[in-house]
């Protein structure tokens, strides 16, 4: 039971959009589909919605083409926002949900009591002009969950928001999945995804690198992180005795070192107390899926591929990309054409 992507194509002209993308998403989860700018996020999204066709490959959810679905099912937040800047919170909030066809009465209900929660229930009859950028935001978020649709496509949901409203919103999205919605959520905010997304797709150029559960997306590059800390001298001069390790981020708390598949975290352990260390804190643990997305990508997930601080071949990204399939998932029968 899940959306799934399978084998998807797109070209705009000489551009290839997409290369054969695939993943799935499990029913009521959230799932963080990550990739560089340009990787192809958005236009997967807009196959998923009908704006765009595919040139090869296909969706489905439950097994079925999404061409079959209702416009109300999708519940969608473009990156490019847009609301009417003379029409009252209220007005709009109740004329998107009329376009998927929410009655008026419910949907001032519904619209009200959204604004409750978000605790800016006074919005309601102001101009959206009127507000910040960041409650224009929360706004435009209403106005993609008004319908109550069973699928929600994020793009940057928490692009402008303070740490207070980021808080509100990631409860909203979780409270949405724990009735049952399943949401797709494309940010470049790593920290968010770790802290919100049960799988993971990370994309680069039009093609899947790696996707599955999280915890095993953090283990996909083989390295691991040692923790440590020390009492006394944290220059760790002694770790160049430990070939394989390299110290990721030094911490009068805590150092970070990054070591390769093949080192034993013992090792480093071995290594300060020979070199007369006085430990406090040792630590084994995944490295960030930021550390991750970088190994697979080659460059952070907001710089776009070929631009001078991304310049560099991508290691590890395998042509076909890296399926680590959540259990109980079969894949998706071979490309049937969607266009
Ligand atoms: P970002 O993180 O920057 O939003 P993205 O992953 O959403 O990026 P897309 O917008 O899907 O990336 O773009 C994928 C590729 O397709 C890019 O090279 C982009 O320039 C190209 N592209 C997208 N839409 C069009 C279009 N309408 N015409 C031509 N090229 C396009």
């Amino acid at each position: 039971m899940s959306l799934a992507v399978d084998g998807l194509v797109k070209r705009f002209g000489a551009i290839q959009a997409l290369n054969g993308l695939h993943f799935e998403v499990p029913e009521a989860h959230v799932f963080g589909f990550l990739g560089s700018n340009g990787a192809g996020k958005t236009t997967t999204m807009r196959i998923a919605l009908g704006v765009l066709r595919a040139d090869g490959g296909r969706i489905t959810w439950r097994g079925r083409d999404h061409r079959g679905l209702p416009r109300q099912f999708w519940g969608y937040l473009p990156e490019e926002r847009g609301l009417y800047p003379k029409m009252t919170v209220l007005e709009q909030l109740v004329f998107f949900a009329g376009l998927q066809g929410v009655p008026r009465d419910v949907a001032i209900r519904e619209a009200r009591s959204w604004l409750a929660r978000f605790r800016v229930p006074e919005f309601a009859g102001r101009k959206a002009e009127e507000l910040s950028k960041g409650n224009q935001q929360k706004v435009q978020f209403l106005a993609a969950v008004m319908h109550d649709p069973q699928v929600m496509l994020m793009d940057e949901p928490f692009t402008g928001l303070d740490p207070v409203n980021i808080v509100l919103l990631r409860e909203a999205i979780l409270e949405l999945r724990d009735r049952g919605k399943t949401i797709v959520l494309s940010t470049h905010q790593m920290e968010t995804v770790e802290a919100m997304c049960e799988s993971v797709a990370i994309v680069d150029r039009g093609q899947t690198i790696v996707t599955g559960p999280l915890s095993e997306v953090k283990r996909s590059t083989g390295r691991r992180m040692v923790l440590l800390a020390t009492r006394g001298d944290h220059s760790l001069a002694w770790l160049a005795q430990v070939p394989g390790a390299r110290l990721l981020r030094p911490g009068m708390e805590r150092s970070e070192i990054e070591i390769e598949p093949e080192v034993e975290p013992e090792s480093v352990l071995a290594a300060a107390l020979a070199a007369g260390a006085r430990v406090t804190h040792f630590e084994v643990a995944d490295p960030s899926l930021e550390q991750v997305f970088i190994e697979h990508v080659g460059h952070p997930a907001d710089i776009e591929p070929g631009t001078e601080a991304s310049a560099g071949t991508p290691s590890g990204t395998p042509s076909g990309g890296r399926q680590i399939a959540p259990a109980g998932i079969a894949s998706a029968p071979d490309g049937e054409a969607v266009a």
